[in-house]
C-alpha cells in the first residue's frame, strides 16, 4: 500500500489573535507545520507529502525550509484547499491512499500514524475519534435539551481515505461547507473508527497554543558538553563547521572542531545516549581528519528517529587567539543549519582567560555548551 499525506495549512484562523498565522507559530524553534512534517517524513510508506498553503502567507512560507514537499496553493475554503491537493495527487502514479491532516493539530503521536497505516490494510477509511466525556446539551429555540453523550463522538485528523474515492466525492461536493473530509464518506462501507488522542487537539486560539507549549516544556531535557584541543601551527581551525583564518589550528584525530564536539556531547547527554568517544572512537581510522559536520549530522538523524528535537543552544568559546567577534554570526548560522534549529535559538559567546594558564598562552582552545531538547512523542 502506497500512502500520501496532505497537510492543510491554508487557514486564516480568525479566532487566533495574532499577526502571524497560527500554523507558522514556533515551538522549540519549529513551526507547527515543521513539527507535523518531521514526524510524517519518518514513515517510508508515505511516498508523497503535500503542503497546502495560503497565497497570503507566502512571506512566512519562504522562511521555512520544506524539503521534498509538494506545495499546492489553497482555495477559499478548507474544502477547496483539500480538492486542490487531491487534484495534484490523483495525477501522481501509484498512490492508493491519502491521509488528510490539519496543520493546526501538530501533536499527534507517531503511534497514531502507525495505527492508521496498519488499519488501512483491512479498511478503506480510517478515522481517529474521541468519545464525549462531558455532559452534552443542545440549544434549541428557547430551550436546552440534554443528550446521551454515549451516542456521540468527535473526529480528529489525520483521516485516511482511498484516494480515488475521496477525490471523486470532493469533486462533487466542492461548493458545500464541511467540517471534515469524513463527512463526505460517512455513508460508504469499510470504515474503521480508531481511538484518537486527547493531546492531538486542534489549536484554535492562544490558550490552545500555550497548552501545547506547556506540554512541550514538560518534555524538555538539558545536556552539557565540554571540549578542549591543543592549538598548534600547521593545522586548520574549524569552529562550528566554519573555517576560521588563523596561524594556529586544533590538534585532533578528526578536524578538531571543539564547538561541534561539545554540541554533540551536550545532545547525547540531553538524550541519554552516552558520549562522543563511544559514538566516534579516536582509534577508528574512519574518523581520521573527518569533517565534524558529518558527525553531528549523524547524531541529529539518530535523535530525530527517537523523536527529539533541539530547542536551544548556548556556546562558550574560551580562547585567547584568534579574536572571534566577526565570525560569530557565521558560526551561529552554520550550527543552526547543521542542527536543524533556527539561528534565533542559538547564542555564541567568546571569552579569554585573561592570559592565564595554557589557554592564556595560546596553547589550547576550550568550549562549553548547554542545550535543551524536547521529546515530541
Ligand atoms: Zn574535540
Amino acid at each position: 500500500m502506497r500512502f500520501s499525506f496532505i497537510l492543510l495549512g491554508a487557514g486564516i484562523g480568525n479566532r487566533f489573535n495574532s499577526n502571524i498565522p497560527k500554523q507558522y507559530h514556533k515551538i522549540a524553534g519549529k513551526t507547527l507545520i515543521d513539527i507535523s512534517i518531521n514526524k510524517i517524513k519518518e514513515f517510508k510508506d508515505i511516498k508523497k507529502i503535500v503542503f497546502v498553503y495560503n497565497n497570503k502567507h507566502k512571506k512566512y512560507l519562504k522562511r521555512i525550509k520544506l524539503k521534498n514537499i509538494k506545495l499546492v496553493a489553497g482555495g477559499n475554503t478548507r474544502n477547496e484547499s483539500t480538492y486542490n491537493a487531491l487534484k495534484y495527487l490523483i495525477k501522481t502514479k501509484n498512490i492508493d491512499r491519502v491521509l488528510i491532516h490539519d496543520a493546526a493539530r501538530p501533536n499527534f503521536s507517531k503511534k497514531l500514524i502507525k495505527n492508521i497505516l496498519l488499519s488501512s490494510k483491512k479498511n478503506k477509511t480510517i478515522i481517529p475519534i474521541l468519545k464525549v466525556k462531558d455532559a452534552l446539551k443542545e440549544i434549541k429555540i428557547k430551550k436546552i435539551i440534554s443528550l446521551k453523550k454515549n451516542n456521540f463522538f468527535t473526529t480528529q485528523t489525520p483521516q485516511c481515505f482511498n484516494l480515488n474515492e475521496i477525490f471523486n466525492l470532493h469533486k462533487k461536493e466542492k461548493k458545500n461547507y464541511i467540517d471534515d473530509d469524513f463527512s463526505l464518506v460517512e455513508k460508504s462501507k469499510n470504515i474503521k473508527l480508531i481511538n484518537g488522542e486527547i493531546k492531538n487537539f486542534k489549536i484554535t486560539d492562544q490558550e490552545d497554543l500555550n497548552l501545547l507549549k506547556d506540554i512541550y516544556k514538560s518534555n524538555m531535557k538539558l545536556g552539557i558538553g565540554f571540549d578542549v584541543h591543543r592549538l598548534v601551527p600547521g593545522r586548520k581551525l574549524y569552529l562550528g563547521g566554519v573555517k576560521i583564518p588563523s596561524n594556529l589550528g586544533t590538534l585532533g584525530h578528526s578536524d578538531g572542531d571543539p564547538i561541534l564536539h561539545a554540541i554533540i556531547d551536550a545532545i547525547l547527554g540531553a538524550c541519554r545516549m552516552g558520549d562522543i568517544g563511544e559514538k566516534f572512537s579516536d582509534k577508528n581510522k574512519k574518523y581520521k581528519n573527518i569533517d565534524s559536520s558529518k558527525l553531528i549530522k549523524e547524531i541529529i538523524n539518530k535523535i530525530r528517529r527517537k523523536n527529539y528535537m533541539i530547542n536551544n543552544i548556548d556556546v562558550n568559546i574560551i580562547t585567547e587567539y584568534p579574536k572571534l567577534k566577526k565570525f560569530k554570526k557565521k558560526i551561529i548560522d552554520n550550527v543552526a543549519s547543521l542542527c536543524d534549529v533556527s539561528s534565533s535559538e542559538i547564542n555564541v559567546k567568546a571569552k579569554t582567560t585573561e592570559k592565564l594558564g595554557v589557554i592564556g598562552q595560546e596553547k589550547a582552545i576550550a568550549t562549553e555548551v548547554i542545550l535543551s531538547v524536547i521529546k515530541y512523542d
